[in-house]
């Protein structure tokens, strides 16, 4: 008889994180409960870009089609300065060759809750709004929780607790996770909205100049609509609530009649924090999205991480619930999670202090040096590879963690995400679904035919792929790769037989 594998997770929190995590779940015919503080759908559109590596989840859960229709992809980047338009780079195809998703797309967060919302509900699972976790404490074999619901209240134990509940988590707090950081001091604006005048439609429009902080305009789906984002100016910027409307004369002080701001539909002001938590499991609970780590807007990485930290961890819950794998395999998501949190907060807090340094050099650098050399530099095939892969989350890896054994040397080791790559019209991540491992096979294997095919089970497909001229330049060598259901390489080998031993001893696989 199958095990019943409904109601032994509990995720609280359903943005886009623990919808993510949600969504895994079921994939892997896991049935989670979700609850969530608030009454329904968020109406915010809060962060806008999906990154290139969250479209290929997207995709591999069939939900392209959805996607496409509710986004637009950005089509350029233009930079203006107090004397016009500087220069203006195409967007659409930066990362040719590197994803099928070779830009940024522009499908605000509502949108993507939407579409995984109803991805839930096409599987049979509703989300329980207006239902909040009060208290949680890990147990013996699980976690004992205390529910609010709408009938009154509920107390509950389940064997692993996910808390995707945002910055001011309460699973972190009530667990007394450490969430080390600060808050920068500058106060910023964020408003959806239509705009006309000096400015690109469809294009990423960036404004710089001395007699103002950046200005920023991101293009959302509709005709002239943008998210315009600039730091507050002083005297707004004590005040606990402003609206857009006295924001407006500052505005037009900043940009004149260059450009002309209505039909706001968002209006919000907010502090950046650059925060982490010091362990991203305790016990039998983890914490994945803004509940483990927030950092500033720059780069459109927030939301993207956190749909990341899902997919990292679902297939190993998956594994772990289904009794195929051991529980130390649970172990490596803090373990390849956690640095990649430190090293994004790193680096965002270093784009954010340039973008907001009042230093008159730092602001020569910003407002005149950078604009001059950046389109040209990005023209540069290195330079727009290096760019593409840091913000659109393919280039991120787990190099040198627990579940990365490399021994090919080629460009892309383990703990590189698979390569994208076309073979013969093939997209080989078409070979890929989420809910198993892959062997790749490069090369000729002929005479290890029979050793291959026995490794073959529901849990792990075989792919061969003999055209050297196609791997060699994805930056893969003649070898086998063993790749994660999460995309990543775990194992680059030229021996069979340590395929076998890779699955026992890393992934932890039981024996049956
Ligand atoms: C103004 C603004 C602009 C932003 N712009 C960008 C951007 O351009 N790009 C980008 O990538 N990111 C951006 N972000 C960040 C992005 O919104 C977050 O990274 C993203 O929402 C994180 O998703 P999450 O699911 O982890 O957390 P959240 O979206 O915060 O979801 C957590 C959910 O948990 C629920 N919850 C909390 N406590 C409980 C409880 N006790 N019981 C039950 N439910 C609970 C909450 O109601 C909430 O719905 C922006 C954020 C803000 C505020």
């Amino acid at each position: 008889m199958e095990p019943d594998l409904s109601n032994q997770v509990l995720i609280v929190g359903a943005g886009p994180t623990g919808l993510m995590m949600a969504a895994q779940l079921v994939r892997w015919g896991i049935q989670p409960r979700i609850i969530e503080a608030n009454a329904g759908p968020t109406l915010q559109t809060r962060a806008i870009g999906v990154q290139a590596r969250s479209m290929e989840i997207y995709r591999e859960m069939g939900l392209e089609n959805e996607v496409f229709a509710r986004g637009v992809p950005a089509k350029y980047a233009t930079i203006f300065t107090e004397h016009g338009r500087l220069g203006q780079l195409s967007m659409t195809d930066i990362g040719a060759g590197l994803s099928a998703y070779p830009y940024m797309f522009i499908l605000p967060q509502d949108q993507n809750e939407r579409v995984l919302g109803d991805d839930l509900m096409q599987h049979g699972l509703k989300v329980e709004w207006s239902t909040a976790l009060k208290e949680i404490a890990n147990t013996d074999g699980g976690v004992r929780v205390t529910l609010e619901t709408p009938g009154g209240g509920e107390t509950k134990e389940f064997r692993y607790v996910i808390g995707a509940d945002g910055p001011r988590s309460t699973v972190r707090q009530a667990l007394n996770i450490d969430f080390a950081g600060s808050t920068y001091e500058h106060k910023f604006f964020v408003a959806d909205l239509s705009a006309e005048g000096e400015l690109v439609d469809g294009s990423l429009n960036l404004f710089l100049s001395n007699k103002y902080f950046v200005l920023a305009l991101f293009p959302l789906p509709g005709a002239k609509r943008f998210r315009l984002i600039g730091l507050l100016p002083d005297d707004l910027a004590h005040k606990e609530h402003i609206n857009f409307e006295e924001l407006q004369p500052k505005l037009r002080e900043m940009v004149g009649e260059r450009m002309r701001f209505e039909d706001v539909s968002w209006f919000s002001t907010y502090k950046v924090h650059h925060r982490v938590a010091a362990q991203f499991k305790k016990g039998q609970c983890f914490l994945v999205g803004d509940a483990a780590h927030i950092h500033s807007p720059i780069g459109g990485q927030g939301m993207n991480t956190g749909l990341q930290d899902a997919y990292n961890l679902a297939w190993k819950l998956a594994l772990v619930l289904r009794g195929q794998a051991k529980e130390q395999l649970l172990e490596t998501y803090h373990n390849e999670r956690h640095p990649n949190a430190t090293s994004l907060i790193n680096t965002t807090d270093r784009a954010f202090n340039v973008l907001v340094s009042a230093h008159p050099l730092v602001g020569f650098v910003r407002n005149w040096l950078i604009p001059r050399i950046a389109p040209a530099l990005l023209k540069n095939k290195w330079v727009q590879r290096k760019f593409f892969m840091t913000i659109s989350q393919t280039g991120l890896n787990y190099r040198n963690r627990t579940l990365s054994t490399e021994q090919l040397g080629g460009q892309i080791k383990a703990g590189d995400r698979f390569p994208w790559f076309v073979e013969n019209g093939l997209d080989v991540f078409q070979t890929m679904t989420g809910t198993r491992l892959a062997l790749f096979a490069l090369g000729d294997w002929s005479a290890q035919t029979a050793q291959l095919e026995m490794l073959r089970s529901p849990l792990l497909e075989v792919v061969k792929i003999t055209d050297q001229h196609t791997f060699l330049k994805a930056g893969l060598v003649a070898g086998l790769y063993l790749v994660r259901p999460d995309g990543y390489i775990g194992l680059s080998t030229k021996d069979v037989a340590e395929i076998h031993e890779y699955l026992l001893q890393k992934i932890c696989l039981t024996a049956s």
